[in-house]
């Protein structure tokens, strides 16, 4: 299938649930599948990924403990994580050595703080955008905390100008070289959650650098969503979760990246017996000898069911051409998408709010969206402000969407975020979801 042809989804493998299955109540189509925009915040599940979680549980069946190094299905249990980082590598580029699959976002996180954010009375403080995913800044806080500093100081946040939702990259650049020698690390998300901003992270990650500072990313939102060259943009470290745009499943297993120019340096680390060189692992040594480069964070032995379910959700990933095609589908959706919701009645541009809705809380139902229109600074996801703010109407709305089979999702107070993914989301989605939109607001007023 052609990543041109929008009217069918570009890969088959995906199973997106029933309009029955989420109680869209209103809708006459039961049967059909639902009007998922919501592959942000939890991917469905691939056809290839339910197939190999079955394998797993085959595996355990059959073998037990000696699935650890005769499988079923090819995939011992103490090397079940290759394939996937040669496929992870290939979508953060990165060499397979930069990457390691393991743990959970947050927890990589602070595993990467650990052993790059090395406070000195200088340099010890955290650049990242304001209203970053709370589990980010909560685990800024603490790491700051833990090594004795105030975060109200340690921390700095960089805000939008007045009346603005974006970061300017201006702004960002300007503050980075004005604080950087007072910041050890440079933290932000490589796609912003709650705007869908795609930060520039190559010249984000340059300033930095130029700073003396280290740079990292939170690529929760960009993986899988946007290209990223973590190794050629010259990246300390970046972590992301797989669970949004590369479909592994609720909870799935996470990743991490560390540039091969850290491989000889003596850094902090939490060691595991899974960092361990295999070769000896099993001789069990008393003395940890880290794999080289990533790999060497491992801890725990990785859960199978949800590594198989990765690989599964990569693999179909990989068939459809990788990021290339993807992307190219992508921005035409988002920018069918766009285009349907700035026809409404209800749009309001950005540019228009403040005079439209004076007293910023009170005025007509409508809604504006505060994702850049720039496609080089977005993904997949459109973020939707509803008007007047602190009212009631994305609440109204995003009711009536569910009820017609439109799953996003909110962000309280008033925001509905929708994102079409291009592995399996159709023009047909997107006029669904604009043609709800335009009935729910019908609905109240
Ligand atoms: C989704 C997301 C998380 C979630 O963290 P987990 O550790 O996977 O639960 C954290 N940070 C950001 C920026 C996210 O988008």
């Amino acid at each position: 299938m052609s990543q041109h042809d929008l009217t069918v989804p570009l890969s088959s493998e995906f199973i997106l649930p029933t309009n029955a299955d989420v109680h869209a109540s209103n809708h006459d189509k039961p049967n059909d599948p639902c009007t998922y925009l919501c592959g942000n915040s939890l991917g469905p599940i691939s056809k290839v990924s339910e197939r190999l979680v079955q394998e797993e549980l085959h595996a355990w069946r059959t073998r037990a403990v000696e699935g650890h190094f005769d499988h079923p299905f090819g995939r011992p249990w103490t090397k079940i994580t290759d394939p996937v980082h040669t496929l992870m590598a290939e979508v953060v580029g990165a060499k397979e050595q930069e990457v390691a699959c393991m743990g959970t976002l947050t927890a990589n996180l602070h595993l990467m703080m650990t052993s790059f954010y090395n406070p000195t009375s200088e340099r010890y403080k955290i650049l990242c955008e304001a209203k970053a995913f709370p589990s980010d800044q909560y685990a800024f806080a603490s790491q700051v905390m833990s090594h004795g500093y105030d975060p109200k100081d340690a921390v700095i946040e960089v805000s939008p100008r007045e009346g603005e939702y974006a970061l300017r990259e201006e702004d960002i650049l300007e503050i980075i070289a004005k604080e950087g020698p007072s910041i050890a690390v440079v933290l932000f998300s490589g796609v912003q959650y709650y705007t869908g901003q795609w930060f520039p992270m190559e010249s984000i990650t340059r300033k930095a650098k130029e700073q003396g500072c280290i740079c990292g990313w939170d690529l929760a939102h960009a993986v899988g969503n946007v290209p990223i060259s973590l190794h050629d943009w010259d990246v300390d470290f970046a972590v992301w979760c797989t669970y949004k745009y590369l479909n592994s499943g609720p909870g799935g297993i996470a990743g991490l990246f560390m540039h091969e120019k850290w491989n000889d340096k003596q850094l902090i680390k939490q060691a595991g017996w899974w960092g361990h060189h295999l070769s000896t692992r099993f001789a069990m040594p008393p003395t940890f000898e880290p794999i080289r480069g990533a790999q060497g964070f491992q801890q725990s032995n990785p859960s199978a069911l949800t590594v198989a379910a990765l690989l599964g959700s990569l693999q179909v990933y990989k068939a459809a051409g990788m990021m290339g095609p993807l992307r190219e589908r992508s921005l035409k959706l988002t920018a069918a998408l766009e285009k349907l919701l700035h026809q409404s009645k209800y749009y309001v541009p950005l540019r228009d709010v403040k005079e439209k809705y004076p007293a910023g809380n009170s005025g007509p139902p409508g809604f504006t969206i505060i994702t850049p229109e720039d496609p080089n600074s977005r993904g997949a996801q459109l973020s939707l402000l509803f008007l007047p703010t602190g009212s009631e109407v994305m609440r109204q709305v995003f009711k009536s969407l569910n009820g017609n089979g439109v799953i996003g999702d909110k962000r309280e107070p008033d925001v509905i975020r929708l994102a079409p993914a291009p592995l399996y989301s159709t023009i047909k989605q997107c006029e669904d979801a604009a043609y709800y939109m335009e009935k729910a607001f019908a609905e109240i007023v």
